[in-house]
């Protein structure tokens, strides 16, 4: 049977920055993500790999819990400060809110609610931070 890729994608907007860089991106800015998720695997009876209700069942919470948000390393002191005596909507994650880890993050979570899946072989995950730039991973489920 061939391998069969299907994939969907979505939308959040989402402050950040970058504590450590030496240029502009160590500013408050925020963006307007997106990102696809890729799913590749066998086909069932019906010719689907995966329902795209099922893909968005998974991913949207995920989105949801991102957007209008300031995702936040647990290792800025400064914005940490600033949050408690100013709460917004925060997500704070333990590492460098770079697409690449962004995209990470994505993966791992859709990975783990994938793991049932036996018909699913691999996952990509690809995170736009503009329209024109973006970072890509992705992973056998059978890694995990
Ligand atoms: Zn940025």
């Amino acid at each position: 049977m061939a391998l069969t890729r299907i994939a969907k994608e979505f939308r959040w907007e989402m402050g950040h920055r970058l504590p450590l860089h030496e240029g502009l991106c160590r500013n408050i800015h925020g963006h307007s993500y997106s990102m696809r998720v890729d799913i590749e695997g066998e086909t069932d009876e019906y010719g689907m790999v995966m329902d795209y209700y099922d893909i968005k069942t998974i991913v949207q919470p995920i989105v949801d819990m991102l957007d209008h948000a300031f995702l936040c390393d647990e290792d800025d002191e400064i914005m940490k400060e600033f949050f408690r005596t100013n709460p917004m909507k925060t997500v704070f994650v333990p590492f460098y809110t770079t697409a690449e880890n962004i995209a990470l993050y994505m993966l791992e979570k859709v990975c783990m609610a994938l793991a049932d899946k036996k018909n699913i072989g691999k996952v990509m995950i690809r995170v736009y931070e503009t329209e024109k730039t973006y970072a890509e991973v992705e992973r056998s489920i059978a890694q995990i």
